[in-house]
């Protein structure tokens, strides 16, 4: 009977001491004071953060892990907003279309995703793809697949010939006629069942495209692409499944009508005017700037046949914009949520945007803070990632050097944990 005792107790204090993970940092940025903080050490234990500590600790068991971070910046997970997780541009793009299956889709996806977890970003936002990106989400959190947590809106939405028209440029006979299920509505009543196919396919966000787009095989990247009431509908049903709307928009009438029926985040925002951002600040919703998408298509623009001829004017005309809009809507105080629309360029590059934003005003500290704390707060996630805190998910990035003295060292990652597991050191 002792003897059992001691044994259970013994088994009680191993499963309380169980190994932790020290990781000594020389700097850490504190995302909600915005404050670089010296010498700390962030003590993980399982999948969470146990404590953060004054000074450089060492563990108190045999079995503890230290991690030297001791010449490095370290800092939450970043997140971001708008990533397209199933394909990357390249002059092929538009073929693979017609000869690519799922499977062939799935696999690109799954080294996408593993290049955006090693380039720092724990969490991502995907912003429309086939669905591949709901079944990648759910091999993520099931420890099949290494990549980022994913939010997904599955299948973006929009009307007949419109931005996210899965068959657009298609010659007649393969067009079909997408509907609802497929992602394209054009009533009130489609953008009900719309929804309600996202929420049975697994889709955590709504995207919808509120006015044309720059990539898509048509005419205009900017003409409005819903009524008033389509977007009202959208907004509606995706409330009543638990589900937040974001809207693709590059002209400024769409976009209004978007941020008017009460979508939480607008894409690129190129055309965005005064009375667009003043309507933002007072619905509180948030542009995800994507500047680097910008800067690539007008690049890939004005490479020979990169683009088919449609899209080139659009490319040259929306890219080089984003970031003077940018600008405008950060200096008039609209809310900033921090995204790329990685896909559109390489993946992997997403820390580009960090550069981009402080070139046109933002401070890097400001534009950390978008993609920590406000995204999480966005993804209602802000009690689970986005700051290092006890009881946060153990989702830790470290910087070689530290970003708030040099702006470049944002691309060079050194060190990422997701959820307690290290994917890069
Ligand atoms: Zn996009």
């Amino acid at each position: 009977m002792k003897k059992l005792f001691l044994f259970s107790l013994l088994f009680a204090t191993i499963a309380i001491n169980a190994q932790d993970t020290y990781i000594q940092c020389g700097k850490l940025i504190d995302t909600k004071s915005g404050k670089v903080l010296t010498n700390k050490t962030i003590i993980v234990s399982g999948k969470t953060i146990k404590s953060i500590e004054d000074g450089l600790l060492h563990g108190v068991l045999v079995e503890d892990v230290v991690i030297d971070l001791r010449t490095k910046t370290v800092m939450p997970g970043w997140i971001d907003m708008h990533v397209h997780l199933e394909g990357e541009t390249s002059p092929t793009a538009y073929i693979e279309e017609f000869t690519l299956n799922d499977a062939d889709i799935a696999y690109n996806a799954e080294v996408f995703a593993k290049t955006t977890l090693m380039a720092g970003f724990t969490t991502v936002r995907d912003l429309g793809g086939s669905g591949v990106n709901v079944s990648l989400r759910n091999a993520i959190n099931a420890g099949k697949v290494i990549g980022p947590r994913i939010f997904t809106a599955e299948k973006a939405l929009a009307s007949t010939g419109g931005h996210a028209d899965p068959t657009n440029g298609y010659k007649k006979s393969l067009v079909g006629n997408p509907g609802p299920k497929e992602g394209v509505v054009n009533s009130i009543e489609d953008a009900k069942e719309a929804v309600r196919w996202r929420y049975k396919n697994g889709a955590d966000w709504i995207k919808i495209t509120a006015t044309g787009g720059v990539l898509s095989v048509a005419k205009s990247a900017g003409n409005p692409q819903f009524t008033q009431q389509e977007i009202e509908a959208i907004v509606a049903t995706a409330k009543d499944y638990g589900m937040k709307v974001a809207a693709h928009a590059h002209g400024d009438e769409g976009m209004q009508r978007a941020v008017r029926a009460g979508v939480k985040t607008i894409e690129h925002g190129t055309e965005m005017s005064e009375a667009t951002m003043e309507l933002m600040i007072k619905n509180n919703a948030y542009l995800v700037p994507t500047i680097t998408a910008g800067k690539a298509v007008e690049e890939n623009a004005k490479k020979p046949n990169y683009y088919p001829g449609i899209v080139v004017p659009k490319a040259l005309a929306i890219g080089p914009k984003i970031q003077g809009t940018f600008a405008k809507a950060y200096k008039k105080g609209v809310p900033i949520a921090f995204g790329t629309d990685a896909g559109v360029f390489e993946h992997g590059l997403n820390a580009r945007e960090f550069i981009y934003m402080t070139e046109a005003g933002m401070p890097i500290i400001k534009a950390l803070q978008a993609a920590t704390t406000t995204n999480a707060m966005l993804l209602d996630m802000d009690k689970q990632i986005g700051s290092i805190e006890p009881g946060f998910l153990a989702d830790i990035i470290a910087t070689n050097d530290d970003p708030t003295q040099n702006i470049s060292t944002v691309t060079n990652v050194v060190f990422v944990m997701k959820e307690g597991i290290v994917y890069k050191q």
